[in-house]
This record gives C-alpha cells, structure tokens and sequence, in this order.
C-alpha cells in the first residue's frame, strides 16, 4: 500500500472550547468558521485532498427541541461539573440563525454536498472520556446519540475523534471505550501520536505539565519527536477499530511566534515527504476555528502543504483519504 494523508478536523464552533472561553472571549475565530469552511472545501477541490470533518453531534440539530430530542437521558456525570455542556442549552439560541455558534446543519449540509469528503463524529455533546466521574455506559448513548441526528440527516458515521484526544490505546481501561465504536459501527477513530510527550494517560499526569507542554510547542517547529508517520497496516494488525494515529497538529499561525513559521511548515513538509517514501501514513489536525483569525496567513501555510502533497502524489503515488477511505484499504490489505 502506497502512503497516505490523511486531515481530520474537530468541527465544534463553540463546542469545543465551552468550558474554557465564552463565545464573546474567542468570537472573531468563532464568527469566521463558516468562511474557513467555504475556504477549506475550495482549496481541497484545487489539489484534490479529501478531509474529514469530525463532527460535535450538537451541531446537526436543526433547533433546540431537535437537540433536546437527541439528547442522551443518562448524561455525563462529571465531578467537575463545568465540563459538561448541558447546562448551557438553556442559554442558547433556537436555531442556527439565531446562534451560529452553537448549531452548524448549513455547514455540513455543504460539506456533504461536496461529495470528497467524509463526517465523521466528535461526539454528541463533545464528551471527555478521561475526565473523572462519566462512565462508559455514558459514552455509550453518548454515541449512539450522535450516530442517531446524523442518521437522521442521511449521514452514516464511521469514524470517530475523542475530543481533547482522550484516549491511549495503551491503557486497557481504554478498551471499553473502543468496544462501544464497534458496537455503533464505527471503524476508526484518531490516536495519538505514539511519542511519549503525547502518549500520556490524561488522567494520571499532571505533576510536569508545564515541561510536556513547552516540548509539545518546540516539536511543533523542531523535530523532537520524529515524524510521527505510521504503516498503518502493521500498527492495526489485530485491532477490530482501526487506529489512525496523530502525526501532528497544525498549529494556527501566530504573531508572537511569526519568525518560527517557516520551521513549522519545513518539519510538516519534511514529515509527509517521509510518509510518502515509506508508504506510510500522515494525519494531520486542527480544529476550522484555529484559521478563524488571521484566516489568509494559515491558508498561505495549509496551500503550501497541499501543494506539497500534490507533488508526492505525483512522485511517489502519495494519496489523500478519509478516515474511512483508508480504513477500507487497510482491511483489505490485511
Ligand atoms: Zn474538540
């Protein structure tokens, strides 16, 4: 099997950063999203590079009462209770006209109309596995209420990405979560890279979170960790649900850090020209709010990596997928 470059996007809008920032805290990136959207289907169409949108299953309801029908009844009970997302249905609009932040059916009525590209979930209510006090029979209707809206929708999901990336398929308290994708029918789902920066289990490590965050940061424009790239045929040999791990997040461009840009797209660059040698796999990752500002520096970044994947595709037959497009390959090359 030829390499392969694979992009998922964790489409959230406000979803993803609910309990983090308010909608007025972060609105320029989240008001954009639509546009990111419009832009990213537009430069994928150019160089022929399929993406999948990991989808928060909030943003498939056409109003509340649709969402609140969807709703799960066992909802997640987390010690802390201002991770859960629930609450602040009282506080949002009815629809997405009223509140494009909070609701997203245009959007991914547009990507579906495109027809390359693939939805896939991020979860109903962007629910955290690691965080203490949900259980599995949570996220067990959690996903089944994802998969229901979507299907509801005419969409069938089949690959997943655990928000905050909570999940290590090395810890076999992890396993339960993988049986409920089986279990809903989906066929893979996003890992983490398989460096130790990352590769922690997010409930047992806080004590040097600082250090692992600043080595996060400088792999982002110095190989710290290598690159990342997987033969993805031999890392799912036995798995039911095909892992594909991380390769890297593309960080969104910044100011502060601007003179360090050209190190950040070199390392991807350099990355996906070694997937495309050893016919291995590149994931890479972002969220569409990441390009909400400065919106023309980070698709200057991601059109020199597309132009780059058009190249290897034609040096060393270096193919775009969905999640699910490789998904099949791979148990078809097994
Ligand atoms: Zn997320």
């Amino acid at each position: 099997m030829t390499g392969h470059f694979i992009i998922s996007l964790d489409y959230e809008i406000h979803w993803g950063v609910f309990d983090k920032r308010s909608v007025e805290e972060y609105r320029e990136n989240l008001e954009n999203v639509g546009n990111v959207i419009n832009r990213l289907l537009e430069m994928s169409d150019k160089y022929g590079v399929k993406l999948t949108f990991s989808t928060v299953g909030f943003l498939f309801a056409t109003d509340k009462n649709e969402l609140l029908k969807y709703a799960p009844k066992n909802k997640p009970s987390y010690d802390v209770k201002k991770h859960s997302p629930y609450p602040l249905l009282e506080t949002i609009g009815d629809n997405e006209e009223e509140d494009p932040f909070h609701y997203g059916l245009s959007g991914v009525k547009k990507i579906v109309a495109n027809g390359n590209h693939e939805i896939g979930t991020h979860t109903f209510c962007h629910y955290y596995c690691h965080i203490p006090g949900q259980t599995v029979e949570q996220f067990d209707d959690d996903i089944n209420s994802a998969v229901n809206i979507a299907k509801s929708k005419g969409i069938e999901i089949k690959s997943l990405v655990f928000p905050r990336n909570m999940i290590d398929v090395h810890e076999s308290s992890d396993q339960p979560l993988l049986n409920v994708l089986k279990k809903h029918g989906i066929t893979s789902f996003r890992g983490k890279e398989n460096s130790f920066i990352y590769n922690i289990h997010t409930t047992k490590f806080y004590k040097n979170w600082l250090v692992l965050k600043f080595l996060k940061f400088l792999d982002a424009y110095v190989s710290v960790t290598g690159p990342n790239t997987y033969n993805v045929v031999k890392i799912n040999k036995d798995n039911e649900v095909i892992n594909l791990p991380s390769s890297r997040l593309l960080r969104a461009y910044s100011d502060k850090f601007k003179m360090l840009e050209p190190f950040k797209l070199k390392r991807i660059k350099r990355a996906m020209t070694h997937a495309a040698k050893q016919n291995e796999m590149f994931h890479l990752w972002w969220h569409p709010h990441n390009f909400g500002a400065q919106t023309d520096e980070n698709f200057n970044t991601l059109e020199e990596i597309f132009k780059t994947y058009k190249s290897l595709n034609e040096t060393y037959g270096f193919q775009s997928e969905t999640m699910t497009g490789l998904t099949r390959k791979i148990k078809a090359a097994r």
